[in-house]
């Protein structure tokens, strides 16, 4: 059993192909996570270099507490299912099912007990004397999955390990393989293209695109609360419908319009909340999921262009403005509508998501980084601060933090913010509030309290996940504080190592370890330690992809 965690990991391939960007995740022991997204987004490499079949081009992995980067696949304790099951055709199912045991020099007595328990799991002890051959497709997969059982790794790995099988029989494995996870209690990490694979099996899902992660939740918060269009649209069927238009602010509130037709929607207050007054009007998407539009006697005038009945769910096709692409409402069974039927369509207000039409971004899920003015802090705290700035010289502008780390419960020395709830959005876990603080700018925070609208309140900030952040929008603080000096320097990159140079000379080991690297921007701090003497030192250098914890730096002095 094994947590996983990759921070800022990335892949180049021979050729240039980046096919992961600084992917960063804590996979919890015991937990299902599933990668998904469309062919080629990285998520097959990412299960590679987790399995250490991929070398790690930058980036840190660690499976349970061990720093595993150089490790041979072999002495990871994982076990890999893949599409193709590859088993030994020669071999009864007992034999593939015991041969890596054989293998390790197990006794016979452990053999026959683990490959029994495997059986018994999977439900094929009555297969166990036959050949691959005299399998069906599923049986097969099942022994691939007994094979990699019987070794009792600390992680699985999957990769689209149902993709070669019928319709009805993946179905069937899904919750096979669901089953298997509660019964065998290990780190399942599970890679596929097929979003309702990953919707029923995973307890969080990632999903992934052009090689960058988009989003990591429960599969239901990624439902309910995409952060981006890609996500919405990704995940559902049929598809979230998209209508491109404007946010237009107006005396009794906030509109979403189509420039050219009728159609408004009112948009609820909280849904904007963190949006500035002064972005309207702004180009943005109106999202709304198939279920939640409404045909009935109030609303958008259309017709029906289209039904298609699928027994549990009609279908209902018809055009909007701001969309190119037909507008899809799923009914019941009962609906009795047909084609070129006049009808009005309405929005139930409680699921309209809403995006920034340039950046796609979503404008109603929590703004995860806060930046907020230095007018906050006491003289005492900026002082704090300053302890931990890495970058010398360039003068902090305001102070930032992530909203996951917004406590309600107070906190000596933490930030204090006084804030008036105006909103908030359920999630799986909770609620994420929306609160606006004196100055008038608003901080989301999640909390699994329920706190009412208008309700006043005190949000805290430990001073210890705080930064300093330039005009700019650089971050100029590292997480420990920096009595030590900093030295700047440049990097260069030679098929021998990584080299450093400088313009004076110190007291150095030829080869130093690059303990932390902090990226700052445009602006690396190296925190490296002495392979001989342990010495320890602090330079600044120029940011590049190429830098990663725990590589070796060779120094290469200027000698005058
Ligand atoms: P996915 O599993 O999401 O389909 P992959 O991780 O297999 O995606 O691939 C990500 C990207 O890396 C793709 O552009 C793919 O063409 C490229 N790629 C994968 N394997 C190699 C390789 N061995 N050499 C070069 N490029 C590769």
């Amino acid at each position: 059993m094994a947590k996983i965690r990759l921070e800022n990991v990335s892949k180049v391939y021979k050729g240039g192909v980046k096919a992961v960007n600084g992917a960063s995740l804590e996979i919890k022991d015991k937990e299902f996570v599933v990668f998904v997204g469309p062919s080629g987004c990285g998520k097959s490499t990412t299960l590679r270099m987790i399995a250490g079949l991929e070398d790690i081009t930058s980036g840190n992995l660690f499976i349970g507490e061990r720093y595993v980067n150089d490790l041979e696949p072999k002495d990871r304790n994982i076990a890999m299912v893949f599409q193709n099951y590859a088993l030994y055709p020669h071999m009864t199912v007992y034999e593939n099912m015991a041969y890596s045991l054989r293998c390790h020099h197990e006794k016979k007595e452990v053999i026959e007990s683990k490959v029994n328990r495997a059986a018994e799991i999977l439900g094929i002890k009555d297969l166990l004397k036959r050949t691959p051959r005299e399998l069906s497709g599923g049986q097969r997969q099942r022994v691939a999955l007994g094979r990699a059982i019987v070794r009792e790794p600390d992680v699985f790995l999957f990769d689209e390990p149902l993709s070669n099988l019928d319709a009805k029989l993946r179905i069937q494995m899904r919750a096979e393989i669901s089953k298997l996870h509660k019964d065998v209690g290990t780190t399942f990490v599970y890679v596929t293209h097929d979003q309702t694979e990953a919707m029923t099996m995973g307890d969080r899902i990632v999903v992934m695109k052009d090689g960058y992660i988009q989003q990591i939740d429960t599969p239901m918060n990624l439902y309910e609360h995409p952060v981006n269009i890609f996500v919405a649209t990704f995940l559902g069927s049929p598809q979230m419908n998209i209508l491109e238009g404007n946010i237009e602010k107006e005396k009794d509130g906030k509109y979403f319009v189509s420039p050219g037709s009728d159609l408004r929607i009112k948009i609820p207050d909280i849904d904007l909340c963190q949006v500035e007054e002064s972005a309207y009007p702004l180009k943005a998407c109106l999202g709304i999921r198939p279920a939640d539009i409404r045909i009935g006697e109030e609303g958008f005038p259309t017709v029906v262009e289209l039904v298609e009945r699928l027994g549990e769910q009609t279908l209902v096709y018809f055009h909007l403005p701001g969309r190119k692409d037909y507008t899809i409402a799923s009914l019941g069974p009962s609906c009795r509508l047909l084609e070129k039927d006049p009808i009005k369509v309405s929005f139930n207000a409680e699921k309209l998501h809403l995006f920034n039409r340039e950046t796609e971004q979503s404008l109603t899920n929590a703004v995860p980084l806060i930046k907020r003015p230095l007018s906050d802090l006491s003289p005492k705290q900026v002082d704090e601060l300053a302890k931990r700035l890495a970058v010398k010289g360039v003068v902090p502008a305001s102070y930032a933090f992530l909203s996951s780390d917004v406590k309600e419960e107070k906190m000596i020395d933490g930030i204090e913010i006084a804030a008036v709830v105006e909103g908030s959005k359920e999630y799986e876990d909770g609620w994420n509030y929306f609160a606006r603080s004196k100055d008038g700018s608003v901080i989301s925070f999640r909390s699994a309290k329920k706190i009412e609208k208008g309700a006043a309140t005190t949000l805290y900030v430990p001073l210890s996940k705080v930064d300093l952040v330039a005009a700019e929008g650089e971050r100029l603080t590292d997480e420990t504080d920096v009595e030590e000096e900093v030295y700047e320097a440049s990097l260069s990159f030679r098929p021998r190592g990584c080299f450093l140079k400088e313009e004076t000379l110190h007291n150095h080991e030829k080869a130093y370890k690059v303990e932390r690297s902090i990226p700052l921007g445009k602006k690396t701090v190296l925190r490296l330690l002495g392979s001989e003497k342990s010495e320890r030192l602090i330079y600044l250098v120029e940011s590049n992809d190429l830098i990663y914890d725990s590589m070796m730096v060779y120094m290469r002095k200027r000698i005058k």
